[in-house]
């Protein structure tokens, strides 16, 4: 059901389409989601497949739109520029060298990463949730 192609090599005016079309129908599952559980109330039977099946959908927008997400980041972050002064900075600079404004974008060289246990995503080693699909790390 995951849309697995390759986003890396996307442009980024591709990337925010794609990120508009995965927010749409992210929304568009939530609306099917809420009007099915609205059904299956009225007749009093909520059938437990039926409704996971389309939260699992929802939960692969919501990666989708993750890594849409971090992929525009990383391009805008290539091009290096301080949020503040607009002065270009350096490689990976953790401060701006004109204002001394944190660059957002800093990537400290220690961090460590893991893989998340449900989407494996990479994130860092001690994050209590995923960002990516919100999955509780640590003891399943
Ligand atoms: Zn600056
Ligand atoms: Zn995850």
């Amino acid at each position: 059901m995951i849309d697995m192609k390759d986003i890396s090599t996307m442009e980024l005016k591709d990337l925010k389409n794609g990120l508009k079309l995965a927010k749409d129908k992210r929304m568009e599952l939530i609306v099917k989601l809420g009007e099915l559980v609205h059904l299956q109330l009225l007749n009093q039977k909520l059938n437990h497949d039926e409704l996971s099946e389309i939260s699992l959908g929802i939960a692969s927008q919501d990666r989708l739109i993750y890594r849409y997400g971090k992929q525009i980041t990383n391009i805008n972050a290539a091009s290096q520029q301080c949020s503040k002064c607009m002065q270009q900075l350096g490689g990976n600079a953790k401060f701006c060298g004109n204002c001394g404004t944190l660059n957002p974008t800093y990537i400290d060289p220690n961090t460590v990463y893991k893989s998340c246990q449900s989407c494996s995503e990479e994130i860092h080693e001690s994050a209590l949730f995923c960002p990516c699909c919100g999955m509780k790390q640590g003891a399943l």
